[in-house]
């Protein structure tokens, strides 16, 4: 008896559908990418039930002539690809004509168009994978697709679909970073009738406001550079906006939003010891490279993409955010509510404090979704600032706590965090002696230490024993797991010697580092060095510090990408003292 048998056609239908579209997310997507390719410069999104009855995106792009509007619905047929070659050279967001197609077979789809400088427009509906009706009909100019009761006859896939609420987070993600794509646009989102983003991007930066907040905004870093035929630019947030998750980083490549962690990772290495442990950046970051090198077509979603030399876009992403951030000055600036109070600029924006969707309390996980709907109608109305580069010069003037110095620079008061100050500091002049292949400068000791060790400490010494050599430790045996120290980096003073290498050692027989060995070692030891809290300081040490810490290429947070410093400007200073609102 025969086992194999053809799939009927409906059934292969579902089957590719599924692949494309999973949830209202998906269809949301396919119908802003058609909108932008059509050439749209408004486009609205129009939601009921999280996307679950109804998803409508309109748009004001070029429309459909009567012959073609029909064909939109057939598998495989687009307007935007001729031949294979063609996808070497791709200039549009769609190219499988699968949307339309899918849609068909798992949902009802009404399709009104009335293509530019025509007076007829026409409506299309199809559903079970067939086009069921076509009519005139009177419509402005533009497209308008409605899928209603997504999954509707498929319970299997019905059930899959999670609440109202979550699908709707989807959505708001999935379509928000479109309004990124092109200056000029007005992308709007709604759910029930009710507004929920609007995105006017006749700027980046106007954009990126919607998503992130217009304070953040004002103050992102922006570059442009292009080198190899690869242009990267974008705005980047100041280290006082990061966040928790990587959610508001947006990358496009080529116009086209994309996930791509290993390019995140790029970003994240551009920040280097400034990202504080567990702090992602936000930005918009904009790469534009030759289609040809470049493969869209490995995801049926095209949300993925493949770089010809990965390698070259990632050291460029690196170079371009670190250069970016080298530039611009990071000092961590006092924010002030509207009321006129001081606030950290850090706890304002580092979290989503309240849900935004009217109605119903979000969960955890959607909060930070509901952030960015929050945030595109938060009132922020801070005045840009425009600081000048990094304070030359410090003044000290007097410790405090025992624990941070007041000094004076040129635009202000600057407080200062001593032991986060001496920690870059030392790590710099460490990561420095390294580089330079002498390894950091050691101090013999009079008397050897003598250092028991447990048996995973002491295999952890003998496996990295260059790296403690580079560092400035060396040892002898002393027979069993004990050995001594004979020599140690110059910044470590004998006292903390012990604790520096216990606690290196413990970390290094850890299963799992965080960050590369050597470097994590580098900062152990640099943190151990560094001047204490609590530690008294005369006037001379506090002014060295400060001369020391100006002289480090990146002053302004300590190597875990704590701040140094913070300032208050003359203007802040007259505002807290009401001299000025
Ligand atoms: P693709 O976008 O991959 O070509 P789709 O199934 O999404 O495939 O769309 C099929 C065709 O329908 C497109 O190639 C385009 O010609 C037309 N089309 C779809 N949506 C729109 C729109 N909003 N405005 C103008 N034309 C559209
Ligand atoms: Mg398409």
């Amino acid at each position: 008896m025969s086992r194999i048998h053809r799939l009927d056609p409906l059934t292969v239908a579902g089957i590719a559908a599924g692949e494309v579209i999973e949830r209202p997310a998906s269809v949301v997507k396919e119908f802003v990418e058609n909108a932008l390719d059509a050439g749209a410069t408004q486009i609205r999104i129009e939601l009921e039930d999280g996307g679950r009855r109804l998803i409508r995106v309109t748009d004001n792009g070029c429309g459909i002539s009567r012959e073609d509007a029909p064909l939109a619905f057939e598998r495989h047929a687009t307007s935007k690809l001729q031949i294979l070659d063609d996808l070497d050279h791709l200039s549009t967001l769609g190219f499988r004509g699968e949307a339309l197609a899918s849609m068909a077979v798992v949902a009802r789809v009404r399709l009104v168009t009335r293509e530019r400088d025509t007076i007829a427009g026409t409506a299309v509906e199809a559903a079970g994978g067939k086009v069921v009706k076509v009519e005139p009909v009177g419509c402005p100019e533009g497209t308008s697709v409605a899928v209603h009761d997504l999954f509707a006859d498929l319970p299997a896939r019905r059930k899959h679909l999670r609440s109202a609420r979550t699908e709707l987070a989807r959505c708001v993600e999935v379509g928000a970073p479109y309004g990124l794509t092109r200056e000029g646009l007005l992308l709007e989102l709604r759910h029930g009738g009710q507004p929920l983003l609007q995105v006017d991007a006749r700027t980046l930066r106007d954009a990126f406001g919607a998503l992130v907040g217009r304070r953040v905004a004002e103050r992102a870093i922006a570059f442009d550079q292009t080198r190899r035929h690869t242009r990267i630019r974008g705005l980047i947030g100041r280290l006082e906006d990061t966040r928790s998750a990587a959610t508001h980083l947006y990358l496009l490549v080529n116009g086209r939003p994309v996930r791509a962690p290993r390019l995140v990772s790029a970003v994240v290495e551009g920040f280097g010891t400034r990202l504080m442990k567990d702090r992602w950046p936000v930005g918009v970051i904009a790469v534009e490279t030759d289609p040809a090198t470049l493969d869209v077509n490995i995801h049926p979603t095209k949300r993925e993409v493949r770089f010809e030399d990965e390698g070259l876009v990632r050291s460029l992403l690196r170079e371009t955010v670190e250069s970016a951030l080298s530039e611009a000055d990071l000092t961590t600036q006092f924010a002030f509510s509207p009321q006129g109070e001081l606030v950290d600029a850090r706890l304002q924006h580092a979290e989503p404090t309240a849900p935004a969707a009217p109605g119903e309390l979000l969960t955890r996980s959607e909060q930070l979704i509901a952030s960015v709907v929050q945030e595109a109608f938060a009132e922020a109305p801070a005045p840009a600032r425009r600081a000048a580069p990094r304070p030359r010069q410090l003044r000290a003037l007097a410790q405090v706590l025992g624990t941070y110095i007041v000094a004076e620079g040129e635009r202000g008061l600057c407080l200062i965090d001593q032991h986060a100050a001496s920690e870059r500091v030392h790590y710099e002049a460490l990561r420095a002696a390294i580089a330079k292949g002498q390894g950091a400068s050691q101090q013999a000791l009079l008397s050897p230490l003598p250092l028991h060790l447990s048996p995973s400490e002491h295999r952890a010494l003998q496996e990295n024993e260059a790296l403690f050599r580079e560092l400035g430790f060396s040892f002898e045996p002393l027979g069993g797991t004990s050995v001594a120290v004979r020599t140690l980096p110059v910044v470590a003073g004998t006292l903390q010697a012990e604790g520096t290498l216990h606690e290196l050692l413990d970390r290094l027989s850890e299963d799992r580092p965080r960050k590369p060995l050597g470097e994590e070692a580098v900062w152990l030891v640099a943190c151990h060095a560094a001047i204490r809290a609590g530690e008294p300081l005369s006037t001379g040490q506090m002014q060295e510090l400060l001369d020391a810490l100006l002289r480090t290429d990146a002053p302004q947070t300590c190597e875990h990408g704590r701040p140094t410093m913070v300032e208050l400007s003359a203007a802040d200073l007259e505002r807290l003292f009401k001299r000025r609102g």
